[in-house]
């Protein structure tokens, strides 16, 4: 069993065992508030997003209608801290089979917006949001690559305005997760 595996096992143990301090009863309606999320409320559990969802088909723990009873029950702090909720695809086969209508997507990205507003998110984003701020791409793009272009024929590729860049991080409040040791 991976390291990640094992993690997995012990967080899905720990949630089965559920205190009364687990609960935050505003959360949904903290939730609710958010576009695309205000039909949180209407999930009758009919599990039909999970079964079409195409990450919940490859992996054991991802389960939208899960989640969305967990946001109906005020289980914010496991949410929060649950590395699941960065698994969705953003491909709105859920909403599209939703027999409520329930913005299950957009309710999972309210969740994601939550977790770096409190200052935290997967390694791998801030890594990305990280190159976005300094170079205006997301990917590091090598001396050696652009070498390549140019011998290629290529046009140069287009520059940031870096300036401005750094700006919007800073007023959205995206700095702050940035700032942050890893997760
Ligand atoms: S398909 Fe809609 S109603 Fe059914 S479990 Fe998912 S969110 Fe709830
Ligand atoms: S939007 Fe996310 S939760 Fe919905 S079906 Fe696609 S991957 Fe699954």
């Amino acid at each position: 069993m991976s390291k990640n595996k094992e993690t997995q096992e012990k967080e899905k143990t720990k949630e089965t065992v559920l205190e009364v301090s687990d609960i935050d009863p505003k959360f949904k309606y903290e939730i609710s508030k958010l576009p695309g999320a205000e039909k949180v409320m209407l999930c009758f559990q009919c599990g039909t997003c999970t079964a079409d969802c195409p990450i919940a088909r490859f992996d054991d723990f991802y389960r939208p209608r899960k989640l969305i009873r967990m946001v109906q029950l005020g289980l914010k702090d496991r949410l929060l801290s649950n590395e699941v909720i960065w698994l969705c695809s953003t491909c709105f086969t859920c909403i599209d089979h939703c027999p409520q209508d329930v913005g299950i997507a957009s309710i999972v990205r309210a969740l994601r917006n939550l977790t770096v507003k409190e200052g935290e998110m997967p390694v791998v984003y801030k890594e990305l949001a990280s190159n976005v701020r300094k170079t205006g791409y997301a990917y590091m793009i090598s001396g050696l690559r652009l070498k390549n272009r140019e011998k290629q024929g290529l046009p140069k590729l287009p520059k940031a305005n870096l300036e401005s860049m750094a700006k919007l991080f800073d007023i959205t409040g995206f700095s702050k997760p940035l700032e942050k040791g890893t997760t």
